[in-house]
C-alpha cells in the first residue's frame, strides 16, 4: 500500500504539514516547574460539583506554580449541545473564583494557542491525521453498524474479546483501489488507528495522584475521526494538549480506561507525554452505602443548588479544597487569613 497516495486520497483538501502547527504553536515561555493546565467541559449545560472540584485542582496547580490554567471547549458533539452553555459554565466557575487566564470567554478567545473551541479546530486533527496514515499508522474503515454488530456477534460466539483489532479489524488490509472504490460509490468512513500493542504486555505510568500504576497495553484499532470528520475524544485530546503545551492533565478517574490509548497515541505522535492526575469520584453515603453521585437522585451534584440556597462560594471552596487535599485542614489552620 502506497500510504503518501492513501493519505492523499483521504484528506486533498489539507495541505499543511504538522511541522508548520509545531511553529505556529512554539512551546510556552514560563518559569521552571511553572504547570499549564485546562479545563475541557463539553457544552452539555450541566456543570457539576465534579467539574468544579477538578476545576479547583487545576486552577490551583497553575496558579501557585506561576503557569497557564486556560478553558477549552470540547464541542466536537453537536447532539449534546445545549445553547447559552458555555456562558453558563463560565459564570457558575467565576461564581466560586475560578478564573482563567486563557482561551474561551464570554467575549470570544484570548491566547496564541487557539482556536479553543474543538469544532473550529477540524482542520488541525485532519492534518495530523493525514500524518499518521502517510505513517502507515491509522487507516479508513467503511465498516457500517450492521457490520460491526455482526463482528460483535461472531466475537461473543467464539468467547474472544469485542472490539476492531488484529484479524477482526476487517478494513486493516484494504488497498488502495479498495478505498478508492468505496470512496467513489460515496461510502463514508470513519479513520482507525492501527494498534501495535499486545493485550498481553503491560505498561508503567506515573499518575501524578495515584503513582506508579501498571496498565495493559491498547490493542483496539480505535477510532480517530469519526464519519463527519471530526475527532472522538481520544485524538482531540493528544493533538490538542500537545499543540496547547498542556503540562498537567487533571481529568476524572473515569478516563483511566482510556489511558492506554493516549500513550500509544502520543507514542504514535512521537510526543512527550503530560503528567496525568486522574482524580477520584465524588460519593455519598446512601445508607450503609458509598456511591456515585448522580444527577437524577441527588441535587446536590448541581452548582445552581449552592447558589441559590445561598451557600457562600468561599464555604463550597473550603469543603472542596478539603476533599481535595487530604492535608488541607491543617494548612488552614496554619493559614488561616489566605
Ligand atoms: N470533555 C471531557 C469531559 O467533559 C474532558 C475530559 C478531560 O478533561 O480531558 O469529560
Amino acid at each position: 500500500m502506497n500510504n503518501s497516495a492513501l493519505a492523499e486520497l483521504l484528506f486533498p483538501h489539507i495541505n499543511k504539514e504538522p511541522g508548520y502547527y509545531e511553529e505556529l504553536y512554539p512551546q510556552r515561555e514560563l518559569p521552571p516547574g511553572a504547570r499549564v493546565t485546562r479545563l475541557g467541559p463539553s457544552p452539555t449545560g450541566f456543570i457539576h460539583l465534579g467539574n468544579l472540584y477538578g476545576a479547583f485542582a487545576d486552577e490551583r496547580l497553575a496558579h501557585q506554580s506561576g503557569g497557564t490554567f486556560y478553558l477549552r471547549i470540547e464541542d466536537t458533539d453537536e447532539k449534546r449541545e445545549v445553547p447559552g452553555a458555555v456562558d453558563a459554565i463560565i459564570s457558575s466557575l467565576s461564581y466560586f473564583g475560578v478564573y482563567f487566564d486563557e482561551g474561551v470567554n464570554s467575549q470570544g478567545e484570548t491566547g496564541i494557542y487557539g482556536p479553543y473551541y474543538q469544532r473550529r479546530r477540524e482542520y488541525i486533527y485532519q492534518c495530523f491525521a493525514k500524518h499518521l496514515v502517510e505513517k502507515g499508522m491509522a487507516y479508513p474503515c467503511f465498516c457500517t453498524e450492521d457490520d460491526l454488530q455482526s463482528l460483535r456477534e461472531r466475537q461473543e460466539k467464539e468467547g474472544e474479546n469485542p472490539g476492531y483489532y488484529g484479524d477482526f479489524a476487517l478494513c486493516r488490509d484494504l488497498t488502495i483501489d479498495q478505498v478508492q472504490q468505496n470512496l467513489s460509490i460515496g461510502k463514508s468512513f470513519v479513520l482507525r488507528f492501527r494498534s501495535s500493542g499486545d493485550p498481553a504486555r503491560t505498561f508503567q505510568i506515573d499518575d501524578g495522584i495515584r503513582g506508579i500504576l501498571s496498565l495493559p497495553e491498547n490493542y483496539h484499532d480505535v477510532v480517530l475521526l469519526k464519519q463527519n470528520g471530526f475527532p472522538t475524544y481520544h485524538f482531540a485530546h493528544v493533538i490538542d494538549d500537545h499543540l496547547m503545551r498542556t503540562t498537567h492533565v487533571i481529568r476524572g478517574e473515569e478516563w483511566l480506561s482510556s489511558l492506554p490509548i493516549h500513550v500509544a497515541l502520543f507514542e504514535a505522535m512521537g510526543w512527550p507525554l503530560p503528567v496525568y492526575c486522574h482524580t477520584t469520584v465524588l460519593m455519598k453515603m446512601d445508607g450503609e452505602n458509598k456511591r456515585k453521585l448522580s444527577k437524577r437522585k441527588d441535587p446536590e451534584l448541581s452548582l445552581d443548588y449552592y447558589r441559590s440556597l445561598g451557600y457562600h462560594p468561599k464555604a463550597v471552596r473550603e469543603y472542596l479544597l478539603t476533599i481535595l487535599n487530604s492535608n488541607y485542614e491543617e494548612w488552614r489552620l496554619a493559614n488561616p487569613a489566605d
